[in-house]
This record gives structure tokens, sequence and C-alpha cells, in this order.
């Protein structure tokens, strides 16, 4: 079976077809739909974005669509940077510069109050409605100094205690494993292949949601 991947980013369909790969699923980005429409990402919460985002390009694919949204949340400054994460520190920015602008508002803030999460939320719709929404959490805290070469965005900034080490300096492999994504993508994997061989089921306990 086919899924469309509502995104243009060949790096993000690569990772997404090795979560899906032996689903009997072959993910397809929105290179093979030219004609699909861009998505506004003005909602207020991860889930909108991500949910927005399926229905429109199901809709006009007609074909089954993963999207998702994903984000930073620091509860010390109000779950900030939040779905604005990658624009935090303006339109159009670097990730060095949202990091600074992270480490400019939490500079007063002390180590017990740095706790952080990273969060991401998979939409899975089909050309007539939503089907459900997937959430994947990683708990950290923010550092008070970049740390790491490697990942993207706050991966720096973002320490896991429980390996002493930043996002950027953990080796790929560790953080897929863990990460918000690989969390939120290993339950999208789990719900494809079920909806494969049974249909839309009953969502699986916890605050996932099906909105059909
Ligand atoms: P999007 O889901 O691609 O829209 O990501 C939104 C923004 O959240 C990115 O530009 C990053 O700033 C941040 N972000 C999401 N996931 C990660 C991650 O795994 N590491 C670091 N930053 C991330």
């Amino acid at each position: 079976m086919e899924i469309v991947v509502a995104t243009r980013n060949a790096h993000k369909l690569a990772e997404i077809q090795a979560l899906l790969g032996d689903a009997g699923i072959t993910a397809v980005s929105l290179a093979a739909f030219p004609d699909a429409p861009p998505v506004v990402e003005d909602g207020a919460t991860f889930a909108e974005n991500a949910a927005k985002k399926a229905l429109l390009i199901a809709r006009s694919t007609g074909r089954l669509t993963v999207a998702d949204d994903s984000g930073l949340e620091v509860p010390a400054i109000g779950g900030a940077p939040g779905v604005l994460s990658a624009r935090y520190a303006g339109a159009r920015v670097t990730d060095a510069e949202n990091n600074a602008k992270l480490l400019q508002v939490l500079a007063a803030v002390p180590k017990s109050r740095r706790r952080a999460r990273f969060v991401c939320c998979v939409a899975i719709a089909a050309a007539d409605g939503l089907l459900v929404t997937l959430n994947g959490t990683c708990a950290g805290r923010i550092a008070f100094s970049p740390q790491g070469e490697q990942g993207f965005g706050y991966d720096p900034l973002f320490y896991l205690p429980r390996y002493a080490k930043t996002f950027a300096e953990l080796p790929a492999a560790i953080k897929n494993k863990i990460s918000h994504r690989g969390r939120a993508f290993a339950k999208a994997n789990v719900w494809l292949r079920r909806y494969l061989r049974r249909g839309a089921v009953p969502p699986p306990a916890g605050k996932d949601a099906y909105e059909r």
C-alpha cells in the first residue's frame, strides 16, 4: 500500500520510509504531487497543525496521508517556543539564532526550572476525514550553553540527564529511538499495520484521539 507523506523534504521522507519499511507500506512525498496546495501552519497546537496538513493533502491527493508537526516546550516560559519553535527568533532565522534567543530568555532561570520536552504529533487522514492523531514526547532540560555538533534545531541545548549528553552529542540511532519523533512514528507504524489489516479501530489508550 502507498501513503503520502506531507513533506517536500527528501530527508524526512527517507526517515519515515525507514520507520514504515517493513509494514508493507511505501511512502511517497509531495514531490510526486506538484499541484498539492501549500499548508499554512497556523494552529494553536501541534495536533491542529498535523491534522490540518494531513487532511488538506489527503483531500487534494485522494490518498491516505501522514503528516507531522513537532517542537520544543519549556514550562518555565509558558510552554514556549511551542508551535513557534521553527520561528522563535523571527520569520527567517537560523537554528543558532533560535537557540541564542532561548538561552537569553532563560538566562535567569535556574537548573531546577529548566525542564523541557520535545513533542511530535503525527496525523493520519484519508480523503474523507481525519483518522487519528498520535503523540510522542521526550523529556529533558535546557542546558546553559550549546553542546555537540549533530542533529538540528534545539538539539545542542536539549540535555538528557539519563545520558549526560545533549541530543546533539548522541548518535543518531539512539536519538531516533528515544526521540519524540521516533516514538510518535513507532505508534503510527503500529496503527497503520492494524489499519491495513482491519480498517479503522478504536484509539489506543491515552490521549491520542480519533476525530472521524
Ligand atoms: P517541524 O515539525 O519540522 O515543523 O519542526 C519544528 C521545529 O521544532 C524545528 O524547526 C526545530 O526548531 C524544532 N524541532 C523539532 N524536532 C526537533 C528535534 O528533534 N531536535 C531539535 N529541534 C527540533
